[in-house]
Order: structure tokens, then sequence, then C-alpha cells
């Protein structure tokens, strides 16, 4: 071997590890950055019910006007922040399925999915069989596309439960439930 065509091959293998690195990066990035934007998600929906329920209670009390309105002054910034952190969040959550080609309303019809045509039976009490365990019986709580594992806190919509029933990526997920 040429020591010309040996470095090349270096080269490649070396571009590749480089680029393996580069997605993994990528990936870890975007994991911290989304857990970072979950949190601060968490803080200002608690701080934006907490306001609302003071404007309640001043409302029920009959409290003038104007400290109302002081006590909900800053409610429209918080609810400007938590608008941003959402778009954020499914802009990042979303991203590989864009480039993977499913659209925002494939992820839509595709949440949208009914349950109970997924899991099935659900009892009169909303009650299934969990999905994520042997479950002697149903502990896995289903309310519209959502459902809750009681005994193992086991949460998701209909995409997760797609994914996990029929081990799907979630992309494919999406597609088997839109639809195309
Ligand atoms: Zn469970």
């Amino acid at each position: 071997m040429k020591t010309s065509e040996h470095s090349g091959w270096r080269k490649q293998l070396f571009d590749f590890v480089s680029y393996l690195r580069g997605t993994e990066d990528a990936e870890w990035q975007k994991e911290r950055r989304l857990s970072f934007l979950r949190n601060e998600q968490k803080v200002v929906l608690a701080t934006i019910a907490k306001i609302e329920k003071e404007y309640a209670d001043a409302a029920a009390r009959h409290d003038p006007l104007a400290e109302r309105m002081i006590a909900a002054y800053s409610l429209p910034d918080w609810k400007k922040m938590a608008g941003k952190l959402a778009s954020e969040i499914y802009y990042l959550e979303t991203r590989d399925e864009m480039a993977a080609g499913i659209t925002p309303e494939q992820i839509e019809r595709a949440r949208a999915y009914p349950l109970e045509n997924l899991l099935p039976e659900i009892n009169k009490q909303g009650y299934a069989l969990c999905i994520n365990h042997d479950d002697a019986k149903p502990s896995m709580f289903t309310r519209g596309n959502f459902c809750y594992c009681f005994s193992c806190q086991w949460t998701g919509d209909s995409i997760a439960v797609a994914m996990k029933l029929k081990n799907l990526t979630f992309p494919n997920a999406v597609r088997f439930l839109a639809g195309g």
C-alpha cells in the first residue's frame, strides 16, 4: 500500500468517526436543551397557574379591580414565554421527524388516533391492562388519547402506545397511525 492510499483510507475513517461523533454530540446537545426547556416550561406553567388562581381568588373576594390587575399584570409576559418555550420544544422534538419526511399534520393526526383502537380492552372505568409490564388486573388508566399506569407510572399518547406495542420508531409509528 502506498503512503498516499494509506493516508486516504485513514482520512476517510477519521472523517467517518468525526461524523459519528458530531451526530452523537448533536443528539446529546438536543437532549440537554430539551430537558432544560422542559424544566423551564414546568416552572412557567406552574407560575401561570398560580397567578390565574390568585386572580380568581381576588375576583371571588371581590377585591378592588386595581388589586386584581396587579395580581395579573405579569400574566401576558408569562404566557408569551410559555408560548416561546412550547414552540422551541415542539421544533426540537419534531426536527428529526421532519427530516424523516413526517409533517406536523401527520403527527397531529397520529396523536389523535383513538387509543381504544390500539388497546384491546378498555373497561367501562377507562382502565386497560398495562402495556409496560405483565398486568393481572387493568391498572392503566386511559383518557382521550393519553394513558397512565397507576402501577408503574408509564404514560404515553397514541404514538407512544403504538411505538411500544408494535415496536416502531417515532416516524414509523406516526406513519402507521396517520395512514401514509
Ligand atoms: Zn404499568
